[in-house]
């Protein structure tokens, strides 16, 4: 099968951007517990950037990235049960959890010591084929095509994930800082949810301003801007500290900023010798990040986005140019809502 092998983690300075490598490698055996699936559609996440880059490092290499996955079930395991041959189906980025754990029987898997990612601690879909353990996938409402359902596997989630965590409400100011593939997702999730709630977003880039108005956003400005009211929430989705210190100012009293990134840059830590508790934190203003996801976080999710209406914005490139959907997320700014990577039909073989 095709795939695009990650075979170390990228650390080459200058020259193009090239951490991924098309290669023929064997389709993968389902284990036990396990389905194979023939891979139709993977959106492409910041997090396979941190990984390419090494900010997230996998247990072994080569990995194939790649964590918001839909195909269909192309073999069954043995004891692999609830799904069939030809189920449409999605992975996302929790590829298992232990199940015994305190996190894990309170219903936050998504913290277990033991978690496993997709793309990462195991291999992903940026490949024609994936294996993933049966219970750990999710059958895809009809009403989604491949290409819509993809990018809500990781960025609709973890918005969903993010909102919840906000512990907002109707009506309540809401802050976005960075508007990429998970900004425009979680713009649009929180319209739904929270009709009465006006969307401040703030963003680096001129067209990410533009398009965040277009979608509704009563208000876009750069990080530095000041919004017109003060704000209930925010949910960051930017890899960078400014936008945290700078967003933390316009908190009101007993506000939270919830931290969607899994890794944070380090080449503007510095921002945060600003942070100024009586500014930022006094008066109950809080921080907290979201890490990974549960798999109730993806059914919600999905069923969410099915009856609601809820469709990200997305572009699907070849699975080729993995690359260059790595390249353009690090130079942000140039994307409009979610890369998907698709697959030719025609090409690879069991
Ligand atoms: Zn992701
Ligand atoms: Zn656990």
């Amino acid at each position: 099968m095709r795939a695009m092998l990650l075979r170390h983690p990228w650390s080459a300075a200058g020259g193009a951007f090239t951490p991924l490598e098309l290669d023929n490698v064997p389709v993968p055996a389902p284990a036990d517990g396990e389905v194979l699936v023939r891979v139709s559609a993977c959106a492409v996440c910041r997090t396979d950037l941190d990984v390419a880059e090494g900010r997230v490092v996998a247990p072994r290499y080569p990995v194939i990235p790649g964590h918001q996955v839909i195909g269909r079930v192309a073999g069954v395991g043995r004891a692999a049960s609830g799904r069939r041959e030809g189920d449409r189906i999605g992975i996302a980025w929790i590829h298992s959890a232990c199940g015994v754990c305190r996190w894990c029987t309170r219903g936050e898997e998504n913290l277990c010591p033991y978690f496993e990612s997709t793309g990462c601690d195991a291999n992903g879909g940026y490949a024609e084929y994936v294996t993933a353990r049966a219970d750990f996938t999710y059958p895809i409402p009809d009403l989604l095509s491949d290409f819509e359902a993809a990018p809500l596997l990781c960025a609709g989630a973890i918005g969903w994930r993010s909102l919840a965590l906000t512990q907002m409400h109707d009506g309540d100011a809401l802050g976005l800082t960075g508007f990429g593939a998970s900004g425009h997702l979680v713009l649009q999730l929180a319209q739904k949810r929270f009709p009465r709630s006006a969307i401040y977003v703030f963003a680096r880039s001129p067209s990410e301003r533009a398009f965040a108005l277009e979608l509704g956003a009563r208000w876009a400005g750069d990080t530095a801007d000041a919004p017109p009211e003060a704000l209930a929430a925010i949910i960051d989705t930017t890899p960078a500290w400014k936008p945290v210190v700078d967003s933390l100012a316009h908190l009101m009293p007993g506000g939270r900023l919830v931290v969607n990134a899994i890794r944070k840059s380090r080449s503007d830590q510095a921002e945060l010798q600003r942070l100024d508790y009586a500014t930022h934190l006094w008066m109950e203003r809080e921080i907290k990040s979201v890490a990974n996801v549960t798999r109730a976080d993806v059914q919600d999710l999905l069923a969410f986005a099915a009856e609601s209406g809820l469709r990200p914005t997305v572009e699907t490139i070849p699975l080729e140019q993995a690359n260059a959907a790595l390249t353009a997320l690090r130079s942000a700014g140039g994307i409009h809502g979610a890369t998907v990577l698709r697959f030719d039909l025609n090409s690879g073989t069991l």
